[in-house]
């Protein structure tokens, strides 16, 4: 049995259900997994300060694994920060259809969003020239482009889906022309995998009429950020997703990657076994389809989105369950699975 060693990043809200979930899981997955928990509620962040974060990221880069839970950002933005201290590049947030769930959309959607994870107009606040006038810088770097191109190549092969890169390099000729470039160099490494570019406005209306046509999507950091909310709108949920950050090393290789529910830390429900452990499940399919476990990713998206179809849910998207109820009945479904494959 693979052993994987995991850095647990406990939050605040529901963050503690949530991780009772996660584990009840990995429980009963065909692979071991041993946590190394760390203590980012906001209590903890504000006893320990920067200590703290630094044991966090010690751990991460000595383990290269972790899963987080939702933080309140208070202070500080807690995940800004580890973006910050991890050198996080490449941000990959899958978004598809999902059964069960209400939407004002007609047609199904199956789509990776990656995307750089600094520049783009992030980075600079702008400044103000005068009264009537305020300007900012927009940045795109060489490298974390190709990080970012190399992932979605990589993800794209291994699944025997195309990419699309996209910006608007017709008219941000120097930044995003320089993105495009890096993607061309990138996809010069993969020939099998089909490639096209799209301008991002163009794209924002493709995926609506003919979304069957995007499957992997590469783009500078703000457009990610638009389209992944756009993407999440139309499957008729923001909360219910994941998200990963990965930072790599000077060869390209994934040095640490974090998976995390996409959702908040919700304090209204915290501790009363209502919240919907969904999104922290998929997050975890997707730490174990990046740790090489593809058999148990798919078996125990597909048992999530199973439950979700039948209703067999927690009560925010239509079921009657409680938090540990519905983990006990994916648990048991996913061993089920397991035992006729
Ligand atoms: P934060 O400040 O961390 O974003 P929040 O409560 O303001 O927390 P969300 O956590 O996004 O924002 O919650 C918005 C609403 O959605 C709340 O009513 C919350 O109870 C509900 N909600 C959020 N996450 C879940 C979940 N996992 N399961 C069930 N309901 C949830």
């Amino acid at each position: 049995m693979n052993t994987y060693q995991v850095v647990e990043l406990l939050g605040d809200g529901i963050s503690p259900e949530l991780s009772r979930s996660v584990h009840a899981l990995a429980d009963v997955l065909p692979c071991r997994i041993e946590f190394t928990p760390v203590d980012l509620s906001e209590p903890n962040r504000r006893a320990r300060g920067a200590a703290l974060y630094d044991e966090a990221v010690e751990l991460m880069k000595r383990h290269r694994l972790a899963i987080k839970y939702p933080t309140a950002t208070t202070a500080e933005s807690p995940n800004q920060v580890l973006r910050d201290l991890c050198d996080f590049a490449v941000i990959h947030r899958p978004v598809a259809t999902l059964p069960g769930i209400e939407n004002n959309f007609k047609k199904t959607i199956d789509i990776d969003v990656v995307r750089i994870a600094t520049g783009g107009t992030y980075e600079d606040a702008g400044r103000r020239i005068g009264n009537e006038c305020a300007v900012s810088v927009r940045v795109i770097e060489r490298q974390p482009a190709a990080h970012a191109a190399r992932f979605a190549f990589q993800l794209a092969a291994a699944q025997g889906k195309s990419v699309v890169s996209t910006s608007k390099w017709t008219i941000q000729k120097a930044t995003d022309g320089l993105f495009e470039e890096v993607v061309d160099g990138v996809r010069a490494q993969f020939p099998a995998v089909q490639h096209r570019r799209e301008l991002f406005d163009s794209l924002l209306a493709g995926l609506i009429m003919k979304p069957e046509r995007y499957s992997v999507i590469v783009c500078p950091n703000e457009y990610g950020d638009f389209l992944s909310d756009q993407a999440c709108g139309l499957i008729g949920s923001i909360g219910l997703g994941d998200s990963a950050s990965y930072a790599f090393d000077a060869q390209g290789a994934v040095r640490i990657a974090m998976f995390d529910p996409a959702g908040g830390t919700a304090p209204d429900i915290a501790g009363m076994d209502l919240c919907n452990p969904m999104a922290a499940l998929l997050a975890l399919t997707n730490l174990l389809r990046h740790a090489g476990e593809a058999q148990a990713s798919t078996s125990l998206r597909a048992v999530l989105l199973e439950c979700l179809a039948q209703r067999c849910s927690t009560r925010d998207v239509g079921g009657t369950l409680g938090t540990s109820t519905f983990t006990a009945e994916v648990a048991r479904r996913f061993q089920a699975r397991l035992a006729h494959a």
